[in-house]
């Protein structure tokens, strides 16, 4: 029946789970299937709004509620608080999304002193009776009254203690009854109060405390926690449902099940089920439940009946589900439905099966699935099979699973992982000098930055496992020691760190190695069809292009050059460069590293091609490629004590009258490559206090260093012309792309367009042929989105770069922004997201539109992308879709995730976002 504030499963509309919650409409939608399912009604979430806000129930609630219980009586033959053959039920919440947790369920309800005499009457087994007896006044006790279970728990442990009993199902009739006594007592002497005798007052007492939940503190925390808006869910319904029982006799049972196999997405029977008993005995794990396989020889019947339910219920929703269900006398019924959750590569797999079987459309199949799970498929991942204690928390700053012994320096790294060990690299932070360390570990440690840091970037990039910020552990690298409470640990000792959840450990946990499946290359296939944004890659180096390939990239969106300086073999030769004190200088060192950079893009465009590679000229401060003030200031010392030292040999040996040669590097030699090194480093200091800055990220870098240094962007625009025209000569189909950081005016702009223009006339003279490229600028700058008609004047393309144009929007340090304040921010709700991690589309956004709409309007045909961290974030990749954007570029692990994303952009265009 339908009445103003419940709906009967009968006729409650299966698709309203705002209003009956997700559990009632499941109820409803199954029992009009024509499914099985005790009879019963949801009383409305609307309801229980009502409720909260008059702090009292409707007045006319109670009425509709006895109309909505003899409608149920008439369906089951059985009567609500009746002498002979009582009907009982269970009252269970249910919001629109499943909270798990927030509220039990009380079961049994109607039970009283007069129809517990009716139902051991009914059903000739006194200890059953007395068996859901204690059950319901216990629960009811709990959830409707507010009572401890260890008030409960006491008297039944005595009562077992006593008779010399551990399990319950050992507990005979009258010790059940003996239970059932006392537990009554505990809630009068609780509550003051008799336990209620009336069924429809019990009724009542349990639908408020239903309601009531739905403020309780576990419940608030909950909605928080997992940003649970009233728009998401509000208030919760109650279910009233006709009890069925699964331990009246070895014809009778409960179980769980997945109508796939959860872990692997096979189609399979798949879940577990106890004969005789009830549902709490399966979840609280009381007893080992069955492999579900078992039945078929067990209750073959109720086998055959189970798999027709599991058809019909998968046939119904087309998507995979977890349900339960009791057998009561032979019948099954079905109380409980709902999307199974699985993990990614069981989506992926069951996706592709259910096309495959006809069930779901290619467009269903890619929706189901969450692009961001999609990242667990490509690092390797801790086995969930270890018990270890946490050592320490940091921020998860590259996802995957690494272990390794420690090491405290990038040489060591390389020194241990020569020998075939796998190393984890430790430092306080990193810097650009360390690079050969990454190369050489399965993770990196840090015990300050944040998610951008340089470790962190620079891990993503490379694809390797990183914990960055993890503050409560204290490095101290000349101790070669990190040292967490009191906890000491040395180089060499084994850890384990989960770059997705910022989880360090103690010891080796084994984990598991990713596979890129064909199930998921076709499902991305599939995505690639439908996405009007391409997907390309933030990569630098030829394998990780080639990964990116594998992966499903088509281009590069962005080659940072300033990696490529890193390398240990190049670094003096940048440092030689940066400590050139005239233009003739710096010329001389460029011009060693520029067959290097030419080979290296050579290589990038081969492993690329045919898609396009954008390259970006240098953009970070000089002082990144030298060492620390402090750093030097330290060696510098080192080095003087050094000289002492072999001045001091000298001496010593001339008073003792011995030869006054020494071997290397105490002899002359020895000395001058000292004072070299020295006047090196003091050298190295100059600079480095030269080209000090407050705020170097605002300072001089990007497009700035290449107006007044135009000897560096001239190298790198001929190394990237040549390795082109190298390319073409080998009949190599190739799409070079020059783009420029940092700009904020045209006239930066037309600067280098120039340079590029003489140096490709240059090019095509020396290689006799014509080149074919693009010139573009990156948008990073507020600036540059204000101006941006004028900057498609000259670019070709325009690339967001939203890293830097979100602290430009927000005025925000990242670094300072998240170990600082944000965490606040977002706490209390002055920030909904991470402005660095979230694409900001109320405020950053409407720049984005701005630039796109005057760049645009300048040159229709501007292809523009984003090679911010946002390209690989899925919401962002919607806003991006929604703009007109061309493609979006991210790191290589986050590819499946953005091609996915891409095909739900298009998907979901007519929604909002
Ligand atoms: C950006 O600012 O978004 C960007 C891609 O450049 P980088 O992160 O290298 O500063
Ligand atoms: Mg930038």
């Amino acid at each position: 029946m339908q009445a103003k504030y419940s709906y009967s499963f009968d006729i409650g509309d299966g698709k309203n789970k705002a209003l009956l919650g997700g559990k009632g409409a499941n109820l409803c939608e199954m029992t009009q299937m024509g499914l099985n399912v005790p009879p019963g009604f949801v009383i409305t979430t609307q309801t229980c709004l009502d409720y909260l806000q008059n702090k009292r129930l409707p007045a006319d609630l109670m009425a509709e509620v006895r109309l909505q219980i003899a409608a149920m009586e008439q369906l089951t033959g059985k009567y609500f608080g009746s002498a002979s053959d009582p009907l009982l039920v269970s009252v269970r919440s249910g919001s629109a999304i499943s909270m798990p947790g927030m509220m039990d369920t009380i079961l049994n309800l109607g039970l009283n002193k007069e129809t517990l005499a009716g139902l051991i009457e009914m059903t000739d087994d006194p200890r059953f009776a007395y068996d859901a007896y204690r059950r319901f006044i216990q629960l009811f006790g709990k959830v409707a009254l507010g009572i401890e279970d260890e008030k409960f728990d006491v008297h039944f442990n005595n009562v077992k203690r006593n008779a010399g009993i551990v399990a319950d199902v050992a507990l005979s009739s009258d010790q059940l009854q003996e239970i059932s006594e006392l537990f009554l007592k505990v809630v009068h002497d609780e509550t003051a109060r008799p336990f209620p005798e009336d069924v429809y007052e019990q009724l009542e007492i349990a639908i408020k405390a239903v309601f009531d939940s739905w403020l309780g503190r576990r419940a608030i925390d909950y909605r928080r926690e997992f940003n649970i808006t009233p728009a998401i869910a509000n208030g919760t319904a109650v279910n009233i449902v006709t009890m069925v029982f699964g331990n009246m006799g070895d014809d009778c049972a409960t179980g769980v099940g997945f109508t796939r196999n959860p872990g692997t997405g096979e189609n399979e029977m798949y879940g577990e089920y106890l004969v005789n008993a009830q549902g709490e005995d399966v979840v609280a794990g009381i007893r080992t439940p069955k492999a579900v396989q078992k039945m078929a020889a067990e209750m073959p019947e109720q086998y055959r009946q189970l798999v027709e339910l599991r058809n019909k219920l998968e046939a119904h929703y087309q998507e995979v589900q977890d349900y339960e269900y009791t057998i009561e006398r032979g019948v099954l019924y079905c109380l409980q439905t709902r999307n199974a959750k699985m993990n990614a590569a069981a989506m992926v797999k069951s996706s592709i099966d259910m096309v495959k079987e006809g069930l779901i459309s290619k467009e269903k199949a890619l929706l189901r699935i969450n692009p961001d799970t999609l990242e667990q498929l490509l690092h390797p991942q801790l086995s969930s099979q270890h018990h270890q204690q946490l050592l320490a928390q940091g921020l998860p700053a590259s996802p995957g699973a690494a272990c390794g012994r420690c090491v405290f320096d990038a040489d060591s790294a390389v020194r241990l992982a020569k020998t075939g060990e796998e190393v984890i690299l430790l430092r306080e932070e990193t810097k650009p000098e360390d690079i050969h360390g990454f190369f050489a570990a399965q993770g990196i440690l840090t015990s300050r930055g944040g998610k951008t840091s340089h470790a962190a970037v620079v891990a993503r990039g490379m694809g390797k496992a990183c914990v960055a910020g993890a503050e409560d552990i204290r490095i101290d690298v000349r101790s070669r020691l990190a040292i967490v409470g009191d906890i000491h640990i040395k180089e060499g000792d084994l850890i384990t760190l989960d770059g997705s959840t910022g989880h360090i450990y103690l010891g080796r946990i084994p984990t598991i190695a990713p596979v890129f499946s064909e199930e998921l290359k076709t499902l991305l296939n599939w995505a690639d069809g439908i996405a009007r944004l391409k997907v390309h890659a933030n990569v630098d180096t030829p394998e990780t292009a080639r990964l990116a390939v594998s992966y499903g990239a088509k281009g590069i969106g962005l080659c940072r050059t300033e990696r490529m300086f890193n390398a240990s073999e190049r670094l003096p030769l940048v440092i030689d460069m940066i400590l050139a004190n005239n233009t003739d200088q710096r010329e001389t060192a460029l011009a060693k590293l520029f067959p290097i950079q030419r080979d290296d893009f050579q290589k990038l465009f081969e492993a690329m091609s045919p898609h396009p590679v954008t390259v970006r000229l240098l953009d970070p401060p000089m002082h990144e490629f030298l060492p620390s003030e402090h750093q030097l200031l330290e060696e510098i010392d080192a080095l003087k004590h050094y000289l002492t030292i072999i001045k001091g040999q000298r001496v010593t040996l001339e008073a003792l009258n011995l030869p006054a040669e020494l071997p290397p590097p105490f002899n002359q030699l020895g000395e001058e490559q000292i004072m070299q090194a020295l006047a090196k480093k003091e050298m190295m200091l100059v600079k480095v206090l030269e080209l000090y800055e407050v705020n170097p990220m605002l300072g001089h870098r990007g497009v700035r260093l290449g107006m007044s240094y135009p000897e560096i962007y001239k190298m790198q625009i001929r190394s990237i012309l040549e390795a082109a025209a190298r390319c073409l000569k080998q009949r190599l189909p190739i799409e070079p792309e020059i783009m420029v950081p940092q700009v904020i005016t045209a006239q930066e702009l037309k600067k280098v367009k120039r340079l590029v223009d003489e140096i490709q006339a240059e090019v095509e003279d020396q290689y006799r042929l014509k080149l074919s490229f693009k010139f573009g600028t990156m948008i990073e700058t507020v600036r540059a989105c204000t101006r941006a008609d004028y900057l498609a004047e000259i670019a070709h393309f325009f690339s967001f770069g939203t890293n830097d144009l979100t602290q430009a929007t927000f005025s925000f340090s990242r670094e300072d922004a998240e170990n600082k304040f944000l965490p606040l921010y977002e706490e209390s709700g002055l920030l909904q997201d991470n402005p660095f991690e979230t694409l900001d589309i109320q405020g950053l956004g409407k720049l984005m539109r701005m630039a796109v709409d005057l760049g645009r309007s300048q040159r229709p045909e501007l292809k523009i992308g984003i090679c911010g961290e946002h390209g690989g974030h899925p919401r962002s990749i919607r806003f991006c879709h929604s703009i007109g954007l061309d493609y979006v570029s991210c790191s290589a692990p986050r590819i499946p995730v953005a091609r996915l994303a891409a095909a739900h952009a298009k998907l979901l265009e007519n929604q909002p976002l």
